[in-house]
């Protein structure tokens, strides 16, 4: 079971992460091996804080950003599509991937 803590808004640790995402958070990590998750959930005023889109999908508790070498973030973005994440973006020159779920 995906470790909450690692999901709580980085502001107030508020974590209010949607089940089905931490689900298929789950069945991701069970392949792909554990994933250091750099922002999970985020209030409005911390999103506003680090520049999220208004509506980000990490207000919704349904994205988390999660840290990968630039060399191997293809590989994760299809295993993530793969599984039913549908807004994978990767940030190759940041060295992580958004794995979020719109639902
Ligand atoms: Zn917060
Ligand atoms: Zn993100």
């Amino acid at each position: 079971m995906a470790d909450l803590r690692r999901f709580k808004c980085r502001c107030c640790g508020e974590c209010r992460m949607d089940p089905r995402y931490l689900k298929l958070f789950d069945a991701l990590e069970d392949r792909w091996g554990p994933l250091r998750v750099t922002s999970g959930y985020r209030c409005q005023r911390h999103n506003r804080a680090v520049g999220g889109v208004a509506h980000s999908l990490h207000t919704k508790g349904l994205a988390a950003d999660v840290a990968c070498v630039k060399a191997r973030q293809p590989e994760l973005g299809e295993m993530a599509k793969a599984l039913g994440f549908n807004q994978v973006v990767l940030y190759p020159m940041r060295g992580f991937v958004h794995l979020g779920v719109k639902t």
